[in-house]
């Protein structure tokens, strides 16, 4: 027999289908059987994926703020910072731009609110879309502890840069301190390593927890927003991102994809992007060799203001609302919309379902009813998962780019099949 043992990805895998199946089996068999739920369910299962997702958490902070000081620190001159910074935003605004054009336009093409019989009860409350200035004003911190504390990834970006900055304008203190800092850097990146060998069974107790208790019943009602904004997110994730790294890198799009296994299924089972930024990271540096310098910086950034899947799930959402209520929408709101869920997404962190409080912004915005939210509710927790795992794509597509045009990337290792792969 075969000896050979399972890579990381696919024990990941294997835990992931061995979750859904078990969470199936529970749903089908075991409903009623109340020690299962009480033991399994809501006792080892909760806990464990509880748990996973708070160390993945843990290290988000430390993470973003040391490789991003590492990298700033390491680099020659302030305009690059600008220049890169500049492209970087940029990149990210033309995708999700690119992202809810996609999803108004196969919304209006396949209508899947048309005709639809809909009767909304529950209220949803909306708040105002953040305004451009509040956006901006709120990056910058009054007290950098208070912002990692509070794990708000702009402010700490804004203040690990600053910080870097400063490290390499200071001469020996500089260089003393930012070699400490790049030794923390590869104590945190041993610690995603190892955090990412026990991901097999955190996947695996998410995923059954998860299905026990899933509404499927909600897809069979909902099928056609679903599979409207299912096709749309798939489209985006390997059309369009491939042609957006082959015409601006050359790279392989099929070599890209494959490596990113690792991250877009730590996204799917986490929806929370945010969460994922250790394994987004750990796979932009060692597998598809972006140097530090630049993934540091985009990596964190993308997990915030970078949010496609989120943006063509407010696409599809905004026209399917608009078709089951038979409210027509202008060209003026179409725009709207395009501008609302953009600013929205860059003012609301990478967190699970933070994508319906931006659609209320949205809603709003173009005068739709909020109430809306509550037909598709039921369906999203799965959207919401498969949105993130586009989302992380995203972010790391731009990553890829802004690498590639910058010379901060090691091409040999981007080929390279078996690089930063572990199967221990
Ligand atoms: N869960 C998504 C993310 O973290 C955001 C959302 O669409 O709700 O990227």
């Amino acid at each position: 027999t075969n000896k050979k043992k399972l890579s990381l990805t696919g024990r990941v895998i294997l835990g992931m289908l061995l979750g859904i199946m078990t969470g199936f089996i529970i749903r089908s068999l075991f409903a009623e059987t109340s020690f299962v739920h009480e033991y399994l369910v809501n006792g080892l299962f909760d806990v464990g994926g509880k748990i996973f997702i708070a160390s993945l958490k843990m290290l988000v902070v430390p993470l973003v703020f040391v490789s991003l000081v590492c990298g700033t620190s390491s680099l020659k001159d302030i305009s690059t910072l600008g220049r890169l910074g500049g492209k970087t935003v940029a990149f990210y605004l033309m995708t999700t731009a690119i992202a809810i054009t996609l999803a108004l336009t196969m919304g209006n093409i396949f209508q899947p609110g048309a005709g639809a019989d809909l009767t909304a009860a529950t209220t949803f409350a909306s708040k105002e879309a953040p305004s451009l200035g509040d956006v901006i004003v709120g990056m910058f911190p009054t007290n950098p502890i208070n912002s990692m504390a509070q794990g708000n990834t702009l402010q700490i970006i804004v203040f690990a840069i600053l910080f870097g900055v400063a490290i390499s304008a200071a001469g020996s203190a500089g260089e003393r301190l930012a070699s400490i800092f790049s030794d923390l850097n590869e104590v945190i990146m041993k610690l995603v390593a190892l955090l990412m060998n026990v991901a097999p069974y955190g996947v695996f107790f998410l995923m059954a927890k998860l299905f026990t208790g899933l509404g499927l019943d909600a897809i069979f009602n909902l099928f056609e927003y679903f599979m409207v904004l299912t096709a749309t997110l798939l489209i985006h994730g390997l059309v369009t991102y491939s042609i957006m790294l082959k015409t601006f890198t050359g790279l392989s799009p099929k070599v890209f994809l494959k490596k990113m296994e690792d991250a877009i299924m730590f996204a799917f089972s986490t929806a929370s992007s945010n969460a994922t930024i250790p394994v987004t990271m750990e796979t932009a540096t060692k597998r598809l060799g972006v140097n530090n310098k630049i993934a540091s910086f985009t990596v964190p950034l993308g997990a915030t203001i970078n949010m496609d899947g989120t943006a063509i799930m407010q696409g599809v959402a905004t026209v399917f609302i608009a078709q089951a209520f038979n409210i027509d929408l202008t060209m003026s709101d179409y725009l709207a919309v395009i501008m609302t869920a953009t600013l929205a997404s860059v003012g609301t962190a990478g967190v699970p379902g933070v994508g319906l409080i931006m659609l209320a912004m949205v809603l709003n915005q173009v005068g739709l009813p909020v109430e809306g939210i509550a037909l598709i509710m039921g369906v999203d927790r799965l959207l919401d998962m498969i949105r993130t795992a586009v989302n992380i794509t995203g972010d790391s597509v731009v990553t890829c780019i802004v690498a590639k045009t910058e010379n901060e990337m090691d091409i040999a290792r981007f080929n390279d099949p078996k690089a930063g792969e572990k199967d221990e």
